[in-house]
């Protein structure tokens, strides 16, 4: 049995970037395969509620996610449950290798692997990690009821994942590094308005403290004056932003000083055929409506790429 298959598209990422590529693809006759390691949606699975789909105004996330499989299966795109572990570029075709050896081939590659959270890099919080420290409310949340927890970052995701986690615990608290949020005002204000919320301004985290039932508090320091204190509390949340998951963009890809890889306006890297979408991307806004977009416009690109070469063309 040959161990090699060419399809015209390889989608690697089932979130909304690589969900919309792969309605795209298959709208567009393009023989697609769309390889997802984890459950189809990524990030949307640790997310609570979605307030900013457009025809939507609230749906949970992991719904978001499962209404994107179930449409793009409605249009046959074949989806395969595997780890990618290399892509090797190629002038006609790239040579996807997956984690069990096999190999398949196609003539457009569309990266849709997202990001994953970044770490305070502070003591005790890869240590505690699944004891009181966690990167999803929406996850772990359940475990705080009626109990105190800090939540690290000032952005939207902290905001969003305070106030989900104020509707269990008994106390949450905000430990930002400024004086004020990077988060959109609408969240600002709900903060604001939650009582269970209370937001400790210019605070960094510098340890995670723990005994034998896990984390009982964090020790912080005041980033104006460089004064230290402690905080009791049971569970350390961290939304400090997000790092790509560039490991698989092949060397010789550009990617900026972060780590995003760079894309044009059709979403192809520097790297002709591979395609970079969502989170992974240099962009101005990561937002679901906004992987999605570039999902679209990879894939209609994808296709006009691959005619290309099927026509033989440079
Ligand atoms: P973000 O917007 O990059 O915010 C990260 C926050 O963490 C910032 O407040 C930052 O502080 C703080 N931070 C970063 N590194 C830190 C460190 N080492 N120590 C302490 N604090 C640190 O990240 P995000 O909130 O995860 O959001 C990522 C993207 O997704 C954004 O584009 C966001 O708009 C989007 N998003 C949107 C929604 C929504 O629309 N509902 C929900 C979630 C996420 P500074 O402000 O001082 O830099």
């Amino acid at each position: 049995m040959p161990d090699s298959t060419i399809h015209d598209l390889i989608i690697i990422g089932g979130g909304p970037g690589g969900y919309t590529a792969g309605i795209y693809a298959r709208r567009a006759a393009l023989k697609t395969v769309l390889i997802e390691k984890g459950l189809p949606g990524g990030q949307l699975n640790n997310t609570d509620e979605v307030e900013n789909w457009p025809g939507t105004e609230k749906i949970s996330g992991a719904e978001l996610a499962l209404n994107f499989a179930r449409h793009a299966a409605v249009y046959g795109l074949e989806v395969m449950n595997r780890e990618v572990v290399a892509i090797a570029p190629g002038p006609d075709q790239h040579t996807v290798t997956l984690d069990n050896g096999e190999t398949l081939a196609a003539h457009a590659v569309i990266l849709a692997t997202g990001g994953s959270p970044k770490k305070l890099g502070i003591p005790g919080e890869d240590r505690y990690y699944g004891r009181g420290v966690s990167y999803c409310a929406v996850c772990d949340g359940f475990f705080f009821r009626d109990k105190t927890v800090v939540v690290a970052g000032g952005g939207d995701s902290a905001l969003e994942e305070a106030l989900y986690l104020a509707k269990l615990a008994r106390q949450v608290y905000i430990a930002h590094r400024r004086d004020a949020f990077r988060a959109g005002m609408i969240l600002q204000q709900r903060v604001r308005q939650e009582k269970k919320i209370s937001v400790l301004w210019n605070t960094a985290l510098t340890e995670i403290q723990a005994d034998a039932q896990g984390v009982n508090g964090v020790s912080t320091q005041n980033t104006l004056d460089g004064t230290a204190g402690f905080l009791a509390t049971d569970g350390v949340f961290v939304f400090i932003g997000f790092a790509p998951n560039n490991s698989l963009v092949p060397t010789g890809t550009r990617l900026n000083a972060n780590g995003y890889v760079l894309a044009d306006d059709r979403c192809e890297t520097s790297t002709p055929g591979l395609f970079a979408v969502g989170d992974l991307k240099e962009k101005y806004t990561r937002q679901i409506v906004t992987a999605a977009a570039d999902g679209c416009t990879a894939a209609l690109a994808a296709a006009h790429y691959v005619a290309s070469k099927k026509a033989g063309l440079p």
